[in-house]
């Protein structure tokens, strides 16, 4: 049985602006899943239901249908403090009067024990989280990482059942979010802690779950491992959320589609029919200007030891640009006139079925 179940969830805010039309839900319906020790990540754009989500599970947000349980139990009339869970935003709001050891027992003060007993139980939790000894420390005193680690400490303290974390890492900069990843994923293995964590980083998400929730106004576009997600997003708005340009309407039959860009091949198996194609940067392989689809080199991004290299096709029409991705030392040019041809294994026909057509919002009385 999964620790955490939402099902048939929503939330509606608001009347709707006009008369006659009902408000969107914030969450429509919301069917998810979270088993004992696994780490959810909730993605998906700004708006898109992410923080209501968690609002619902910890009890700050009333729903208008469906239900949540955890460990079985229905947390309809189950308050905030009853609920067992953790919480940990991204403006982790210590106490500035406290110091370190104050805020972390504030996490503790629910759960009696004797001073030397919490005593314990704060160095133990700030040696978890890597700061050791800094129970006397102002927090004003502290780096940003160093705030989101007693953070965590705080959220930890109580041992809930289940953690959950909003934008964890959002206001950290960019190498230190990839650092703490890591250890927190470490971490919560370590301590076989349940995660339910939303962000709109991709990066963050994939880097830190055992699987990936997609969402996009207030529905989920796909559930699945970030291995799975990644390697067959469900649809073209999953494929360009995930930062993925080469999508184009393809009209696929066997083993190949009819594209924009010309016949491309398609894996074994895939769906026919008018479809979207995703054509991954790795499976557009720049080869002589002589064959292939002839492209020149709009421009060259450097992203570590790859480039992202835009190309134009040189046809006439509305051809979209297509994104190759380059070895360092293989990039061509800007300017340069290219061959492009595909890899059909890093071709993904999504099948954009798997998103449910629009539908009215159950329940909703329209105004007259
Ligand atoms: P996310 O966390 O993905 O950015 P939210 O859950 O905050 O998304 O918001 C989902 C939708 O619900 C948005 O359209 C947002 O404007 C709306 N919304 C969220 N909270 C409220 C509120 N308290 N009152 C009215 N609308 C809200």
């Amino acid at each position: 049985m999964p620790l955490l179940t939402l099902s048939d969830v929503t939330v509606r805010f608001g009347t709707g602006t006009r008369a006659g039309t009902v408000p969107r839900a914030a969450l429509d319906a919301v069917d998810l899943e979270v088993a004992e020790h696994e780490i959810v990540c909730v993605l998906g754009p700004s708006g898109s239901g992410k923080s209501t989500l968690l609002r619902v599970v910890a009890g700050l947000q009333a729903t208008d249908a469906g239900r949540v349980t955890l460990d079985g139990t229905d947390l309809s009339y189950v308050p905030v403090h009853r609920r067992g869970v953790g919480l940990m935003f991204q403006d982790h709001q210590l106490f500035p009067q406290r110091d370190v050891a104050g805020n972390v027992a504030f996490g503790l003060r629910m759960h009696g024990g004797s001073r030397d007993e919490q005593a314990r139980r704060v160095e133990e939790l700030l040696e978890l989280v890597g700061l050791p000894g800094a129970g006397h420390r102002a927090v004003t005193t502290l780096s940003g990482g160093e705030q989101q680690r007693v953070a965590l400490a705080r959220a930890l303290a109580p041992r809930p059942r289940l953690l959950m974390l909003d934008e964890p890492l959002g206001q950290l900069d960019r190498s230190l979010r990839e650092r703490l990843v890591v250890e927190l994923r470490g971490l919560f293995g370590r301590l076989g802690t349940t995660v339910l964590a939303v962000t709109h980083d991709q990066g963050e998400a994939f880097a830190l779950a055992d699987r990936v929730v997609v969402m996009r106004e207030g529905r989920i576009a796909q559930n699945g491992t970030p291995l799975e997600v990644w390697q067959r997003p469900a649809s073209a708005f999953v494929a360009r959320f995930l930062g993925f340009d080469n999508v184009v309407p393809a009209t696929v039959s066997d083993g190949a589609a009819d594209t924009p860009w010309g016949e491309i091949p398609v894996p074994e198996g895939s769906a026919t029919g008018e479809q979207s194609l995703l054509v991954r940067p790795g499976g557009v392989r720049l080869v002589d200007a002589a064959q292939g689809l002839r492209c020149t080199v709009e421009a060259r991004t450097f992203r570590g030891s790859r480039v992202a290299v835009l190309l134009r096709p040189d046809c006439p029409g509305d051809v979209p640009p297509l994104e190759a991705e380059c070895g360092l030392y293989a990039a061509p040019a800007e300017g340069a006139t290219v061959g492009v041809v595909f890899e059909a294994e890093d071709v993904v026909v999504l099948d954009e079925r798997t998103e449910r057509p629009a539908r009215p919002v159950r329940g909703a009385t329209a105004s007259p």
